[in-house]
């Protein structure tokens, strides 16, 4: 949709259209309900593109009407800035189309900060690619617990698991299920639930340097430091390698010199 043609219908969905909001993670912390998915389309554009969502689950539902039989398509999608950001959406419609836009919508008004960390003991890394502590979440008959995995480990839960927590921008997780699993919409559920109890985990200050929290965002102050960072390093290396080089060239000539003298 057209950013121009949408006239909004909350206080928010105003605020953000004129610009007075422009920090989708001041919402979220705050716990103001986003009615509008254009709110979401304005502060995080990236959510529309093809590689922050992901389909969950397509269910047909039948249904027996006077006029016969009729179908109903029951989409589950996620979404994700894979940088601490995640939504999980339901809808059904007559065609899988709309089912899905509806779902896609819905994720948008269904969003969550997620922490995010480090707190496998094996690792200790401090950086932020796992999660900082254990969470469990519910659904229905199913439960799941996330656990700190250590850098490198990947996503070790199923594919539902899989698709949601990458986009929440977690790299590393250990997992444990119980319950009917294989019902996919409560699989989804309990998984969105344990991310959205890392925020409920109290933890103590000096907790957030050891395990390396982060609330939602990444931000690019923190990556424009890693990158000088980098760039330093970088530099510091070019240099050895010229030292190196300048001392390697002087060897040349004093060899050169002996064979030629
Ligand atoms: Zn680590």
């Amino acid at each position: 949709m057209n950013q121009d043609e949408w006239i909004p219908k909350t206080e928010l969905g105003r605020k953000v259209k004129a610009g007075e909001i422009t920090d989708i993670e001041e919402i979220l912390l705050r716990g103001i309900p986003i009615r509008e998915p254009e709110i979401v389309d304005t502060l995080l554009p990236e959510l529309s593109n093809r590689e922050n969502q992901e389909i969950i689950d397509i269910n047909l539902v039948q249904r027996m009407t006077d006029s016969g039989r009729r179908v109903k398509f029951n989409v589950i999608c996620a979404i994700g800035n894979k940088n601490g950001i995640v939504g999980l959406g339901q809808s059904k419609a007559n065609e899988v189309g709309t089912a899905i836009r509806k779902s896609l919508n819905n994720a948008k008004m269904n969003l969550i900060l997620v922490k995010r960390g480090c707190g496998s003991w094996e690792c200790g890394c401090g950086s932020p690619h796992s999660i900082p502590f254990r969470v469990t979440g519910k659904s229905s008959s199913v439960t799941v617990t996330l656990f700190p995995a250590p850098r490198g480990l990947g996503l070790a839960i199923g594919n539902v698991g899989k698709k949601i927590i990458r986009l929440a921008g977690i790299k590393d997780i250990w997992s444990r299920s119980f319950g009917q699993t294989q019902t996919t919409i409560n699989f989804a559920k309990a998984i969105f639930e344990s991310l959205k109890n890392t925020n409920k985990v109290s933890y103590q200050d000096r907790h957030v340097k050891y395990l390396g929290i982060i609330d939602g965002m990444i931000r690019e102050p923190i990556k424009k430091e890693e990158a000088e960072k980098e760039e330093m390093e970088k530099k510091d290396i070019e240099k050895e390698e010229k030292e190196k080089k300048g001392i390697e060239e002087k060897e040349m000539e004093i060899k050169e010199g002996e064979t030629s003298g």
